[in-house]
């Protein structure tokens, strides 16, 4: 089975698709990664939706993804007396303290401490998505006097953001810590990690999922913005994390901001998610708005590796539908010769390795002849990402014997990923790709595919050769010494 489109699609799993039968429908309308969301759903739903996965994945022959999101510092307030809270009006006072009193119109809990402690006067607050603004007046180690510049109503438990402050919290909760060590032993392929400010808050992760899963950093904070290159540097993937980015800054300053981490994450062959309210509108309906079709296409057009939906898969009344309109979306737009005009004019000719010149003479070699197929043997996945960051125009097959590699590179940019038994020789790596190549629908026996690796085989970082190569195996039989 293959994708006929290049962008991956990250389903989120919620109440609307738990089951067996709506995962599958998912992932046959080409869902190619699945995200559970830890802020969400008890452990025994995680651990259930992602048995089902693993099922589909072994009733199917092809390797799934599953990322878990860690849910990070979310901060919010304590209680209200009233029932349904409080309406705050424009110009009135509203104080934020650390009292676990039941709170009224004139104050509420907020119970992190170390937040008074950063705050000064002048600063945010946003509740509950940003409807709520808030400004500090004066502050002290337990009290923000604030003044209500767009007022709202504030009720149990919303959450707070505070864009303007770096905040001196450690960037894994308790619980995100104890939801971590769940999902990394449950055998997840990659973790995200919520509101990431710097650098060291990814390495915190890193460290505590010892090698069982990759990290990606979801950029939803103006600190992350700032620091987006020492960030990607420490991560394997990013998330553009459009809802709270677009809560913590202006709206309007979104897309810029989305077409320079894309920009950046491929540069840097890593891959790069755009999410949250692709196709909000699906949530309750079965069409989308063109405004949203114009949003989804935009991300692919902008060279994007996966394009996310949240609620419209997790809670929404027509999650199939909306990974059907995903897909769609992404044949009409890469078939367009525009696309491929923008997507070639913004590879960067950057080359430093042996593999970032086998990975671009694959490249060159299979667009100029009548290949069929880029077939790359990887160990860590990374020749695979070299390859896609040249976003060529015939697949790639990226072999390897190890599942897990396969696994985290379904979120990558046009690779098809295929396991293969472990090779020593290079002329029976040629005959393993030419079979997946056939099998998989890539080629026929009269067909040729390119060949890369590394010999010796089974060393991390050595794609060291390339072969243009039969798909039919009595000619590589002939034609090959070894
Ligand atoms: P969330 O992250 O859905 O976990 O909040 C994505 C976003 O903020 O866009
Ligand atoms: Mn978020």
């Amino acid at each position: 089975m293959r994708r006929l489109r290049n962008v991956k699609v990250v389903a989120t799993l919620g109440p609307s698709s738990s089951d067996y039968d709506t995962i599958r429908a998912l992932f046959e309308a080409g869902a190619d990664v699945f995200r559970l969301n830890m802020s969400h759903g008890t452990h025994d739903d995680i651990a259930a939706r992602h048995r089902i996965i693993r099922q589909i994945e072994s009733d199917t022959g092809r390797p799934i993804c599953i990322l878990a999101d860690l849910q990070g510092p979310k901060l919010r307030v304590g209680t209200f007396a009233a029932e349904g809270g409080e309406d705050l009006a424009p110009g009135a006072a509203f104080r934020m303290d650390l009292d676990p009193t039941p709170g009224d119109a004139s104050r509420v809990q907020l119970p992190h401490p170390e937040i008074f402690a950063a705050l000064e006067p002048g600063a945010t607050l946003l509740v509950n998505d940003g409807k709520i603004r808030l400004k500090v007046e004066t502050c002290g180690s337990d009290f923000a006097d604030c003044t209500v510049v767009v007022g709202g109503v504030i009720s149990n438990r919303k959450g707070v953001n505070v864009p303007d402050v770096v905040l001196p919290l450690a960037a894994l909760s308790e619980k995100d810590r104890k939801d971590l060590e769940f999902a990394a032993n449950l055998g997840v392929d990659w973790l995200a990690l919520s509101f990431v400010q710097r650098p060291e808050d990814v390495l915190e992760a890193r460290e505590l999922a010892k090698g069982r899963a990759a990290i990606l950093s979801k950029i939803e904070k103006p600190a992350a913005v700032k620091a987006y290159d020492a960030i990607l540097a420490v991560s394997d993937g990013i998330m553009v994390a459009r809802g709270d980015l677009g809560v913590e800054m202006p709206v309007h300053a979104v897309p810029p901001i989305q077409k320079r981490l894309v920009r950046g994450a491929r540069a840097a062959a890593k891959p790069v998610i755009v999410a949250t309210q692709m196709l909000e509108s699906m949530i309750e309906s079965p069409v989308p708005t063109r405004a949203e079709v114009s949003d989804v296409a935009t991300a692919i057009y902008e060279g994007a590796d996966a394009v996310m939906l949240s609620a419209e898969s997790a809670a929404g009344q027509y999650p199939v539908e909306a990974v059907q309109t995903m897909n769609n979306v992404a044949i009409s737009v890469e078939s367009d010769n525009i696309y491929r005009e923008v997507i070639e004019a913004s590879r960067r000719a950057e080359r430093k390795t042996v593999a970032d010149a086998i990975v671009s003479a694959a490249r060159e070699i299979a667009e100029t002849t009548d290949i069929k197929a880029i077939c790359c043997f990887t160990q860590s996945g990374t020749t695979a990402t070299l390859v896609a960051r040249e976003r060529p125009r015939v697949p790639i097959i990226a072999l390897t014997p190890l599942m897990g590699t396969a696994r985290r590179l379904c979120l990558t940019w046009g690779t098809h990923c295929a396991i293969t038994d472990r090779q020593d020789r290079f002329k029976g790596a040629v005959i393993a790709a030419a079979k997946v190549a056939r099998r998989d629908g890539f080629a026929t026996e009269r067909d040729q595919i390119v060949v890369t690796a590394g010999v010796p085989f089974n060393v991390q970082g050595t794609t060291n050769i390339l072969r243009v190569a039969p798909c039919d195996e009595r000619l590589i039989f002939n034609a090959d010494p070894e």
